[in-house]
């Protein structure tokens, strides 16, 4: 089985790329970056997902499965233009050159922004709630989820679309320099996050909280509710995205796919905390916060999915990484 997988130079592919050659299945990465690997049954594109040269390129002399997990990710209003070209576009492109190709699956990364995660008609959120969109990353991924089922309605490629639960390796969650949990958990990178986003109001709240020295910041909204959300463990995601690929019942549906129970913050801060030693800043933040809890019920019940690492294994991965980084 030939199998293409793009992102493969991203959190995400990089491990699927990883475990499908260990499983002795041929594999092609097709991603902006090169990942410098140099195996047998490997080989890779380099370029972009709207480029149809090399889309085609990437399908050539026969592929069986995609598993497109590349896309560009930013909530910065400039880069919205960079979005659409990859996420729209490039999945349009991909799509057709896999059907013209006669991919017999395609498994589409999907993301919980297609809901209105921080607002949801109803808790938990499950695969039927209604899509809507709350930000312009989530849009690309709703109109690309309509291009993936366009393409399982009207050729005879499979598809299944997985909505990604927050993903991160065990390692970031404690890397004040890593691109999601450094902002989360940190107060000084949170602080240059939202100065980036040209969020002055919130900035000027955060930087008032800066007790002079490195911290962590617990996040909460305006009523002084904390933050909530899932954090799911690129190990589980990949053992999602390979039943997907997989399993006769994926086709044609779509998953929620990430951790069973949300994150309960000011407990993992206090955790965090005992192992780095530094201390935690709590802020109320303008607005409604983050706050959602999705349902993991249909791909554990209709695939078997069973996600292992918990949020408190992580940690212990994240405190070996911080330990050995600051020995
Ligand atoms: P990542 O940023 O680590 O990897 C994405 C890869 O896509 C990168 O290597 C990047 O170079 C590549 N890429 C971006 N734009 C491209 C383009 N135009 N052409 C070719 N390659 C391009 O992200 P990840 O965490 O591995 O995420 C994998 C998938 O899961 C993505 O589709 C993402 O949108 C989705 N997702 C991720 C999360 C998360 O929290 N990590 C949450 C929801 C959904």
């Amino acid at each position: 089985m030939t199998i293409l997988v793009t992102g493969s130079a991203g959190r995400v592919g990089w491990a699927v790329v990883s475990a499908l050659l260990a499983e002795g299945a041929t594999v092609r990465g097709f991603d902006l970056r090169s990942t410098g690997r140099q195996e047998e049954r490997y080989s890779e594109v380099v370029g972009t997902f709207d480029d149809a040269g090399k889309c085609a390129q990437a399908m050539a002399g026969g592929i069986d499965a995609v598993l497109h997990l590349g896309a560009f990710m930013s909530w910065k209003a400039e880069d919205r233009d960079r979005l659409f070209v990859a996420n729209v576009d490039g999945t349009r492109r991909l799509a057709e050159v896999a059907v013209s190709a006669s991919v017999e699956r395609f498994v589409f990364a999907s993301s919980g922004e297609v809901y209105p995660e921080n607002a949801p008609d109803s808790l938990p959120v499950v695969e039927d709630h209604p899509l809507r969109a709350n930000s312009t990353y989530g849009l690309t991924k709703l109109l690309g989820e309509e291009i993936v089922r366009f393409h399982g309605r009207t050729s005879a490629m499979e598809t299944v679309i997985l909505r990604f639960s927050h993903t991160q390796d065990a390692t970031e969650l404690l890397d004040p320099d890593s691109f999601f949990s450094g902002p989360r958990f940190f107060l000084r990178p949170r602080i240059r996050q939202q100065e980036g986003f040209g969020n002055d109001k919130v900035a000027a709240i955060l930087r008032a909280a800066d007790p002079g020295r490195d911290a962590h910041v617990l996040a909460r909204n305006e009523n002084g509710r904390p933050f909530r959300m899932h954090i799911t463990d690129t190990r589980d995601m990949l053992a999602g995205i390979l039943l997907a690929l997989r399993h006769p019942d994926a086709a044609g549906q779509s998953f929620n796919l990430g951790a069973t129970e949300p994150v309960d913050f000011p407990s993992l801060l206090q955790e965090m905390a005992k192992i780095t030693g530094l201390p935690v800043v709590t802020v109320d933040l303008p607005g409604a916060g983050v706050w959602y809890e999705t349902s993991n019920e249909k791909i554990r019940k209709t695939l078997g999915f069973e996600p292992q690492w918990t949020i408190n294994r992580m940690l212990e991965d994240a405190a070996t990484a911080w330990r050995k980084k600051t020995a």
